[in-house]
């Protein structure tokens, strides 16, 4: 053992190598857990629409160090513990909560890393957004409070609840929207396709769905949106009438077309929540684009005890995240489908 590592063992992982180059699969050296790490043995790893704006970014323009292997939406069992981790026994099926912070700060300690108070100053945002994560046989989990129990939940269910589910649950709690109230969502894909079941199982909004592709549009009719509508030049029209004015725009785009089109189709005093990071801009002015009283969130994430709902709503039936299931070796081909648009729902890699 050399530096917290096998000397020995060697698995393949996903890894970002250089800005501008294609991430790929490269043998790494099997962690070894020390103080309150934790070693998971991967089972599921999804892939975020995130992971292509990582590889997108222009060199300089993330704090993230290279390489690092990527994957943020995680599950599997616990490996291994190191000599001070506690609240977790090795064989334990868990879940990932990724957003990992400083750690120390009141919001870390708190289980609510995602708002990290020193977020600004780390080189990572998260379990492979600079650090490594999980498409890979192990990942190392920094503490023992990052792990949920999944019980008998299927790996490739859970893997992708830890974001694809975690996200929209967090900005959908903190809408309450009234009974029958108007809610629009904006992209209908990994994330966009949970949040309509999440908008459908814990509150009774009428949910209205807008995306580009018809196979997204189909999956969020399966979800359970009342209304689907195939984005053109007259949704927005389309959408005040029928809405009347909507309560809430989550937009899981974020491009300068859809949050033109959410700020358009809001009710006075409603909320656009940006979850979407597709470097869209909006003006911000009064007068503006957003009607009187508007509220603009940009949720990122969602904390530990979130998840643990997320878990527990999946479990007891009300979300089933609609997956397309890959073997880690066919990583870049899984990458190229979730670019073209061809996955429905979450792809997700199975290491073996
Ligand atoms: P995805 O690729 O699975 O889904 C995006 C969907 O949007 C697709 O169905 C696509 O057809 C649709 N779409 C694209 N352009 C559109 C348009 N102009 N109008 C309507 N629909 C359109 O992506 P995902 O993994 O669900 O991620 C969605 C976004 O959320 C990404 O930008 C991702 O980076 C971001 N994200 C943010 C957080 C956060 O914490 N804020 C967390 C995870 C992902
Ligand atoms: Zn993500
Ligand atoms: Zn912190």
């Amino acid at each position: 053992m050399v530096g917290g590592v096998s000397a020995t063992r060697k698995t393949p992982a996903f890894r970002l190598t250089g800005w501008g180059r294609p991430p790929s699969l490269a043998d790494v050296a099997v962690p070894e857990p020390a103080g309150a790490e934790v070693l998971v043995r991967v089972e599921a790893a999804g892939i975020c629409h995130s992971d292509l704006h990582v590889l997108d970014a222009a060199p300089g323009a993330l704090p993230y160090r290279l390489p690092f292997t990527l994957g943020h939406e995680i599950a599997g069992h616990v490996a291994a513990l190191g000599a001070a981790a506690s609240g977790v026994e090795v064989g334990a099926r868990v879940a990932v909560h990724g957003p990992w912070g400083c750690g120390e700060c009141r919001r870390c300690t708190a289980g609510e890393d995602n708002y990290c108070d020193r977020r600004a100053g780390l080189s990572w945002s998260g379990a492979g957004l600079g650090r490594d994560g999980g498409m890979a046989q192990h990942v190392l989990v920094p503490h023992a409070r990052y792990l949920v129990p999944i019980g008998d939940l299927d790996a490739a269910q859970a893997a992708p609840l830890t974001d694809a589910g975690l996200t929209p649950y967090h900005a959908v709690a903190a809408l309450k929207p009234a009974e029958d109230a108007p809610v629009v969502v904006i992209g209908a894909g990994g994330l966009g396709h949970v949040a309509i079941q999440i908008l459908r199982a814990t509150t009774r909004a009428t949910v209205f769905a807008v995306d580009v592709r018809e196979e997204a549009l189909a999956l969020a009719h399966r979800s359970g949106a009342h209304r689907t509508l195939l984005s053109g030049p007259g949704t927005g029209s389309v959408l005040r009438r029928e809405t009347g004015g909507a309560d809430a725009v989550l937009d899981f785009v974020g491009s300068d077309p859809t949050l033109a089109l959410g700020a358009s189709v809001l009710r006075p005093g409603g909320t656009l929540v940006i979850v979407g990071s597709g470097g869209g801009r909006l003006t911000i002015a009064k007068p503006g684009p957003l009607p009187q009283g508007a509220s603009v969130s940009s949720p990122f994430w969602g904390n530990r005890r979130e998840l643990g709902e997320v878990i527990a709503l999946a479990r007891a039936g009300g979300i089933r995240v609609e997956t397309e299931l890959f073997p880690l070796a066919a990583a870049g081909e899984a990458f190229e489908r979730v670019r073209a648009g061809r996955v429905r729902g979450r792809a997700v890699l199975l290491p073996g």
